[in-house]
């Protein structure tokens, strides 16, 4: 049967080939900017795959990335899956035990480093049996002190422009990332070729992330992390303009970047948006030519969506999952809540959303059942569709403990209100259960971080003898806060707003809180140090306790 009908990633490269071929690609790379087209990309793509055939990879092999957002690392994006094999994208703030796991579970052959990344690649390799026989292409020097490896220009010159891309089969998995969970192995998560191609054409939608080709599209979000949210597959499919951001991008890096290359679309996670908010406030930043700003990855303030309305930017607060490739929802607001006022619209709009058209989900309280789209009733959110994984990697244990019938359980705990917006009011294994009724910990967490004194805070629940849980909250706060008065300031804070048997039993202080390789609050280790209730010191007023209920 003549092919072509397939749903592979093959047709995108083609279309920005051949309808955009004189459309940008801006980088911010190791060795300078770089600056070239759709038609050079193309060929230089070629010239990969080339090299990738004649090093002897394979349809089928799994080849990594160790890389920063950059043009090389996007010429990876297409040539890898495009001759058939898999682009597995390694998170470099994993540590170095966690890496020597999934370079072995994965079975890598090959792996593209960063010369900003090559010692940290270095250490995890040095010795470990994992790493036997794994070859090394560094990509923006000449040589690497780290690692013996080839340079990627090297590696990539004097072969072919042309390539006469194969005919893939749309399950031939595509690419490949790993959750980083906060406690256990890194699970393994392969997208199929049909998995990022409907991923990509339901993110193209209105109710997606919509992007054209007069867009210029900056992903922030890393390339190591759910592929940028896809964003690098979109902007090619759409013929827009890409801009990455290199290696690391400070606020100021990124407030250059959108000025000096009209960034119209551009995605990361809340506290990238928090530096740049920080950096507007000593200098003159122009975002006039930004359109949208995609917050994902966790929950954006509604303090975030108003700063950038002030400044005409639209934030698309956005929720998914590494299982998921990964969107999943997008607070796009809904027609008849066009004429609601701003507050409402604020409202809905820092919820994560609505479902993007293709997906499906249910959502499933402690008793099996399904709640009540009422805004107010908790449940675990099930998801499934055409770009959710139906499995991890060699791993059916987790197997059995995340996917029922079909479904994704998220391990998100959530509300539907009756416009069917979703929101994340907790982890399932972070909601605290006390006296048998549900407390959100990141409800608390933002009540908490609304205090001006307080930089950061974490909720957990601890084991209680009566009560099965009560939260306990561990602040960070700002220099020069005045700790004593805070305290009373933010119990008195959360009694306006929550009942008595919310409020924390103790809010004690700390240096910062633990994050994920991800960014994420890790509640694993003060978990671990508070065990047991009786080494929570307690400073809750008398009149806070449950017990002090009439
Ligand atoms: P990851 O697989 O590392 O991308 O993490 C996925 C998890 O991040 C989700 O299951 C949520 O718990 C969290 N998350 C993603 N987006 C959001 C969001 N917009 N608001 C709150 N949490 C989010």
């Amino acid at each position: 049967m003549p092919g072509g009908h397939s749903q592979t990633l093959r047709p995108f490269l083609w279309r920005a080939e051949t309808l955009y071929p004189d459309q940008e690609i801006v980088s911010r790379n190791h060795d300078g900017m770089q600056r070239y087209t759709y038609s050079e990309y193309a060929d230089r793509t070629a010239q990969l795959a080339n090299a990738l055939d004649e090093y002897g990879i394979e349809e089928g092999d799994r080849v990594a990335t160790f890389c920063w957002n950059h043009s090389r690392h996007f010429e990876t994006y297409f040539a890898i899956p495009t001759i058939g094999a898999q682009l597995h994208t390694i998170n470099p703030l994993l540590p170095d035990e966690h890496i020597q796991y999934i370079v072995d579970n994965a079975d890598d052959q090959l792996v593209f480093v960063d010369q900003s990344l090559a010692p940290k690649l270095a250490s995890a390799a040095e010795g470990a049996e994992e790493f036997e026989g794994v070859d090394f292409v560094v990509m923006g020097a000449e040589e690497s002190d780290a690692l013996d490896a080839t340079p990627y220009e090297e590696f990539i010159d004097g072969h072919p422009t042309e390539y006469d891309w194969p005919e893939v089969d749309e399950e031939q998995p595509a690419g490949m990332c790993y959750t980083s969970g906060t406690t256990g192995r890194p699970k393994g998560v392969e997208y199929t070729n049909k998995m990022l191609w409907s991923h990509t054409m339901a993110t193209l939608t209105p109710q997606g992330i919509p992007m054209a080709d007069d867009d210029v599209i900056m992903p922030v979000v890393p390339m190591f992390h759910v592929n940028a949210w896809g964003m690098p597959f979109t902007a090619t499919a759409a013929g827009a303009k890409h801009v990455y951001p290199g290696p690391q991008p400070d606020p100021e890096d990124i407030a250059n970047l959108i000025q000096n290359e009209g960034v119209t679309v551009t995605a990361g996670v809340p506290t990238v948006w928090l530096g740049l908010m920080d950096y507007c406030k000593n200098n003159d930043v122009d975002l006039s030519t930004l359109d949208t700003v995609i917050v994902g990855g966790s929950a954006a303030p509604q303090s975030m969506i108003r700063w950038f309305d002030d400044r005409g930017v639209e934030v698309l607060h956005a929720w998914g999952m590494t299982e998921m490739s990964p969107i999943g929802s997008v607070s796009h607001l809904k027609a008849d809540l066009e004429d609601a006022d701003y507050d409402t619209q604020l409202d809905k709009r820092a919820k994560q959303g609505i479902m993007v058209p293709g997906l499906e989900f249910k959502v499933i309280n402690e008793e099996g059942e399904q709640i009540t789209h009422d805004g107010e009733e908790f449940g675990e959110l099930y998801v499934r569709g055409p770009w959710v994984t139906k499995e991890y990697f060699k791993r059916p244990d987790a197997n059995e403990e995340d996917f029922e019938d079909g479904w994704l359980k998220t391990g998100d705990v959530v509300t539907v209100d009756p416009d069917g917006y979703l929101k994340i009011v907790d982890r399932a294994k972070d909601v605290i259960k006390s006296g048998g009724e549900w407390i959100s910990s990141v409800e608390l967490e933002n009540a908490i971080m609304a205090h001006d004194g307080v930089s950061e805070a974490t909720v957990i629940g601890v084991p209680h003898e009566k009560w099965q849980e009560r939260p306990v909250a561990f602040v960070v706060p700002v220099e020069g806060a005045d700790r004593e008065s805070m305290v009373d300031e933010i119990y008195d804070m959360l009694r306006e707003d929550y009942p008595k048997w919310w409020l924390p039993d103790d809010i004690e202080f700390i240096e910062e809180v633990p994050k994920t390789a991800t960014g994420k609050f890790s509640k694993k280790d003060l978990r671990e140090q508070y065990s047991d209730h009786s080494l929570v010191e307690g400073n809750v007023p008398e009149d806070a306790a449950p017990d002090s209920d009439d």
